[in-house]
């Protein structure tokens, strides 16, 4: 029986555990997710392991640069693939300009921690607007999509038709295994709180197998995270809600959450701590957090 999913580490910003794509191999084999394109030099190698000469679909969660900067890259090496994105970010893939500059806006060093991003011809781009059928693995199994937005506009889960595993990219947070625990993953400019509890609740009821997100790997019990992930995402929210009433901008929010590590997360080595700054970091976080509440009306 050949193994369903293969996790691959692209070591992002060489850290091995923090972001993953995942390889559905098959009649017609697909990728999950890409990795940024600093990555290439990893990923490129870590499919070529398992044996990948050919991909039909590189399928994107969202089209953040840790998910899907390498696709122009991989969209290069294996020319037959289409590239399957939500609707809302297709025409970013085809121009990757704006995403580009505003994520510059956030992050000193581009070039350095994401590398470049390449442009994807437009007519491979798969763009998905409903839910349902979205990618076809072959021999009977497929992909099925379900807009998941939330942390970003241009979101979507993928089931497997064939084993129930469900690839949510960051639309429960970040779970780094060795933490056991979530963490928000609350960017700007599209951080929802009410559209991630909704997502979270509407994902449960379609009672996934198992369930990845893309940092990092399956999480071993699939109603504790979607319990836990809601939770976690009010939970820093009521947090920012005390600092923004007691007068507080960014810093002081970045410097309360820093704070309350401890009561948030008691047994999380700083190690740990480390690994969730390179995936959703205090100062990301803070920022989304802070543009959601000053959007919500009242
Ligand atoms: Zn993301």
């Amino acid at each position: 029986m050949p193994q369903t999913v293969q996790v691959l580490d692209t070591h992002m910003h060489g850290w091995q555990g923090i972001t993953a794509v995942y390889l559905l191999d098959g009649p017609r084999p697909a990728i999950i997710d890409t990795g940024p394109g600093s990555s290439i030099d990893r990923i490129l190698p870590a499919l070529e392991a398992a044996g990948v000469d050919s991909l039909a679909w590189i399928v994107l969660t969202h089209i953040h640069l840790d998910h899907a900067g390498a696709a122009g890259h991989l969209a290069r090496r294996f020319p037959e693939a289409k590239v399957v994105v939500r609707a809302e970010g297709g025409r970013h893939l085809a121009d990757p300009s704006r995403l580009w500059s505003s994520a510059a806006r956030l992050y000193p060093d581009m070039e350095t921690l994401w590398g470049p991003m390449l442009a994807i011809d437009a007519g491979r781009i798969v763009a998905v607007s409903e839910d349902g059928p979205a990618v076809d693995l072959g021999a009977g199994r497929r992909l099925e999509a379900f807009y998941a937005p939330g942390h970003a506009k241009h979101q979507m889960a993928l089931l497997d038709s064939a084993t129930g595993d469900m690839f949510v990219g960051d639309a429960l947070g970040v779970r780094v295994p060795e933490a056991g625990v979530v963490r928000p993953a609350a960017p700007p400019p599209e951080f929802d709180l009410e559209l991630v509890i909704d997502t979270a609740a509407r994902l449960h009821s379609l009672q996934p197998a198992r369930v990845f997100p893309t940092h990092f790997g399956p999480a071993p019990d699939v109603d504790q995270i979607f319990d836990e992930a809601p939770r976690r995402f009010i939970q820093w929210v009521e947090a920012a809600e005390k600092v923004v009433a007691a007068g507080g901008a960014l810093n002081e929010l970045i410097e309360d959450f820093r704070a309350r590590r401890e009561e948030f997360y008691p047994t999380l080595r700083p190690e740990t701590v480390a690994k969730f700054e390179y995936s959703c970091s205090y100062d990301l976080n803070s920022r989304g957090i802070l543009r959601y509440l000053q959007r919500r009306p009242g």
